[in-house]
């Protein structure tokens, strides 16, 4: 189908079901075929895959993972689009909807679920997400440390960019530890804004996570280190130790110069130049 059919398509089902766009929601409808398979294809789907799909919305990505997934769950928070999905997909039988805010599902237990019951052998996480809480969504999907395989993501452009830049470069922020702590991150392609409607203000990117089985990296308390890594980028301008006192990470100055100089590091330097190395170093010793 051309980029006018699913256009067409698109606003076929939007008049037919008297839907306007809920800009709140994040509501940005994907009318690109070529971006619609990009994104399936490089999830890499198959029969032995459950895919869980966040914001399904009218279902123009779903019907094209359906064809490929051996059960597909959709979260959605749009009632109306949760009709229209039960519509469209009524014949299939590998679909499941569930119409709740996706940052309250336990996806967990949904996914250990769906293992022991049906022949599904992996899981996978594919979607375009609403752009309004796309860091939220992203953190609880690696810090539940969910039994997945990838996860497969349009994003905004400039979000994109800090997730896949490397950590201590002057694109990364404090999303891009967490990144690399928990996958290795792939861009797949940019988008553009023409690809939607309604058109999103911002570019967009899509990209994909592969989940680490085994961390590159050991840290003691990893909570602990994403704690420190916020609190430097919280104050990301200021110096590593002033931001650590501000965010009330530590109160001995000293202490914290000590273990800054053990560790081999300037200690003038911004929480923002140092590696994902530095950083569980530095929480391992104030763990101590
Ligand atoms: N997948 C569709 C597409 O590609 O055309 C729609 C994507 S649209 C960018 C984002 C979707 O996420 C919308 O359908 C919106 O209703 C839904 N959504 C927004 N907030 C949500 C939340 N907290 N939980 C689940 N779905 C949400």
């Amino acid at each position: 189908m051309s980029k006018i059919n699913l256009y067409n398509e698109t606003k076929f089902i939007m008049k037919k079901y008297n839907i306007e766009a809920n800009k709140k929601l994040g509501q940005n409808f994907l009318i690109n075929e070529n971006v619609v398979d990009k994104i399936v294809d490089s999830a890499e789907i198959s029969k032995d895959d459950l895919v869980i799909e966040i914001g399904p919305g009218l279902g123009t990505l779903t019907s094209k993972i359906l064809e490929k997934a051996g059960k597909v769950i959709c979260i959605e928070l749009d009632n109306r689009m949760i009709n229209i999905l039960k519509d469209r997909f009524s014949l299939y039988n590998n679909i499941e909807i569930i119409h709740e805010d996706v940052l309250k599902v336990d996806i967990k237990d949904l996914i250990k679920k769906e293992k022991e019951k049906n022949n599904i052998k992996y899981a996978k996480i594919v979607a375009n997400l609403p752009y309004y809480i796309t860091t939220p969504i992203i953190m609880k999907l690696l810090e539940d440390e969910l039994d997945i395989e990838s996860i497969t993501i349009m994003i905004q452009k400039e979000v994109a960019q800090r997730i896949c830049a490397n950590p201590g470069s002057n694109l990364s922020g404090a999303i891009t530890y967490g990144i690399h702590y928990y996958t290795i991150p792939y861009s797949i392609m940019e988008v553009d804004k023409s690809s939607f409607i309604p058109e999103p203000e911002v570019q967009s990117e899509v990209i994909r996570l592969d989940i680490l089985k085994n961390k590159n990296l050991q840290v003691k308390d990893a909570d602990f280190m994403f704690k420190i890594i916020k609190a430097a980028f919280m104050q990301r301008r200021k110096t590593l130790i002033n931001a650590l006192i501000n965010g009330n990470i530590i109160d001995n100055k000293e202490k914290l110069e000590n273990i800054l100089e053990k560790l081999d590091i300037d200690k003038n330097i911004r929480g923002e130049k140092l590696t994902l190395e530095q950083f569980a170093q530095l929480s391992d010793k104030l763990c101590n």
